[in-house]
């Protein structure tokens, strides 16, 4: 087994040295195990992203099983669709969440490079960085890991994720990587979870109103996402730097 990383008050945590360590005991461990792991090892300093969209309350529920009190990160981009913050207040109610917490974009950014609110039709990745990636990292600063619903089945960049992987000087904790679809609609019908509102209207994967579309039958959950662009990501699972070089393409 691999030593405990050094935790020193005031100090951040050794990424790389706290992978190992969580992997050594946790990386073929059930998710609950990987959220009970972090939160055993990061305390407060670990928190949750949670976007309220269509898979969101099975990762939220499971958390809660574990503390109610983890912070739950929700980035409020200014463009979501009514119904997502409407189903962020009953599943933080139904599940009894103490800390949720609602991080909107810098006002004087919005003021200098969107200020009419359609920066998204001219450039999504500038628009999702001072939306969604600039937000998040200032909010992060005060953790040092945070976990997310990512699975592999979801394809892309999300088909080799790891339970615990170092990135910007933090830990990424994905408890779900290793989960099917069916595993996913097995907990939902276990736990008599409430789907987004918006899954009915046939949206497969939920983010801002503009840049998301309804999924035909047999499309990828996430072909509405971006609809007609390369872009798949909105760029919170991708380091600072590669978002930097994705913006001065
Ligand atoms: S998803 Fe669309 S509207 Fe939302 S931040 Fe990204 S580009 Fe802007």
């Amino acid at each position: 087994m691999t030593a405990v990383p050094a935790l020193n008050t005031g100090d951040m945590v050794d990424p790389l040295e706290a992978v190992n360590y969580l992997d050594a005991r946790y990386a073929q461990a059930k998710p609950e195990g990987v959220i009970e792991g972090a939160v055993k090892f990061f305390g407060d300093r670990f928190a949750l992203v949670s976007s309220f969209g269509a898979e969101s309350a099975v990762l939220l529920h499971m958390a809660s099983t574990v503390s109610k009190d983890i912070p739950v990160l929700f980035l409020d981009t200014g463009k979501l669709f009514g119904e997502t913050k409407r189903y962020r207040d009953q599943l933080a109610a139904d599940f009894g969440l103490t800390d949720v917490r609602s991080i909107s974009p810098d006002q004087n950014d919005l003021q200098a490079e969107d200020p009419k609110g359609n920066l998204w039709v001219r450039d999504t990745n500038r628009c999702c960085y001072i939306r969604k990636v600039a937000p998040m990292a200032r909010v992060l600063e005060g953790f040092d890991a945070w976990a997310s619903g990512r699975k592999r089945y979801q394809g892309g960049v999300r088909s080799l994720l790891p339970h615990f992987e170092a990135s910007d000087g933090r830990v990424k904790v994905n408890p779900l990587a290793f989960w099917t679809k069916d595993d996913v609609a097995d907990y939902k019908a276990k736990h008599q979870l409430p789907d987004h509102p918006l899954v009915a209207e046939g949206f497969a994967s939920i983010g801002c109103m503009p840049c998301t579309d309804r999924v035909a039958a047999g499309e990828d959950e996430r072909a509405g996402r971006w609809r007609g662009q390369t872009k798949t990501e909105c760029g919170i699972h991708l380091s600072l730097a590669e978002n930097r070089r994705i913006l001065s393409k």
